[in-house]
């Protein structure tokens, strides 16, 4: 029988929000505007995920880039914060850019076809940015119900590889500044709450909102989880990953 475990995010802060870190057969969703740190997490995640902690062993890292925003020097930079080979720690994260949503699909099959392949080897699935691609290729409200069959069938496939092969999935979403589109993108009212039936909210187990608060310290808040509660914590952003 499969453990479920978590993985720290490098802020003890964000760790409690999380109920202990990233857990595994789940899929975690941060979402917030450009600059709020929700690649700098992911970066963060790609280095912690390799610590082994109690009741966690650490593991490989599959990293999907839909917007060229993956720095190999990042990952360096964490790793040295953590004392760890530079050189190990990368060559355990395995890296694939997609360049349509079509292809970040079939990028996501292959992936868990490899998971299959290699059992328990890999523990984290990085999505970053979930719905940048899908954007570009559905435009418009006219296309908006075939985005949302798409990401359906994207998010279930997620949720099943999470599960199939006790994976972390950390996904990334971004929402503009404009209330107007992010009611488009991630359902959120006017009021910023977000809408039911929505499907990038159902299909994440947890979801986190950033803002941007001053300088390097940002703000992570818990979207309504069926079990964690509706908090804020704090953390920074400094050259070696995420912290308190
Ligand atoms: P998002 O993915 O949400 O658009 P990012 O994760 O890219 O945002 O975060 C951008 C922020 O991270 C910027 O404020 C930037 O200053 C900070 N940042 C990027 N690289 C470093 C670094 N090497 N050291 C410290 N802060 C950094
Ligand atoms: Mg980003």
């Amino acid at each position: 029988r499969q453990q479920v475990f978590k993985i720290p995010t490098g802020s003890t802060n964000f760790d409690n929000l999380l109920g202990g870190g990233v857990e595994s057969m789940a899929v975690t969703q941060v979402f917030g505007e450009a600059g709020t740190g929700k690649t700098q997490i992911a970066h963060t995640l790609c280095v912690t995920a390799q610590l082994p902690v109690d009741g966690y062993s650490g593991g490989k890292v599959m990293y999907i880039d839909t917007e060229h925003t993956f720095r190999p020097e990042r990952i360096r930079q964490v790793a040295r914060r953590f004392s760890l080979d530079e050189k190990k720690v990368l060559e355990n994260v395995l890296y694939a850019r997609a360049y349509n949503s079509e292809q970040q699909y079939e990028l996501l099959k292959n992936v868990g076809a490899k998971f299959h392949e290699e059992v328990g080897l890999f523990k984290l699935l990085i999505v970053d940015s979930i719905i940048a691609l899908f954007r570009v290729d559905f435009f418009g409200r006219g296309e908006l119900v075939h985005r949302q069959q798409k990401l359906g069938q994207m998010m279930s496939l997620l949720q099943k590889m999470s599960e199939e092969y006790n994976i972390a999935v950390f996904i990334t979403n971004q929402i503009s500044s404009d209330m107007k589109y992010s009611l488009l993108d991630v359902g959120l009212h006017d009021d910023a709450k977000p809408v039911g039936g929505n499907i990038l909210a159902h299909a994440s187990t947890t979801r986190v909102a950033l803002k941007k608060v001053a300088g390097n310290v940002r703000i992570a808040m818990m979207y309504d989880s069926p079990e964690l509660e509706e908090r804020e914590e704090a953390f920074i952003i400094t050259t070696g990953g995420i912290r308190d």
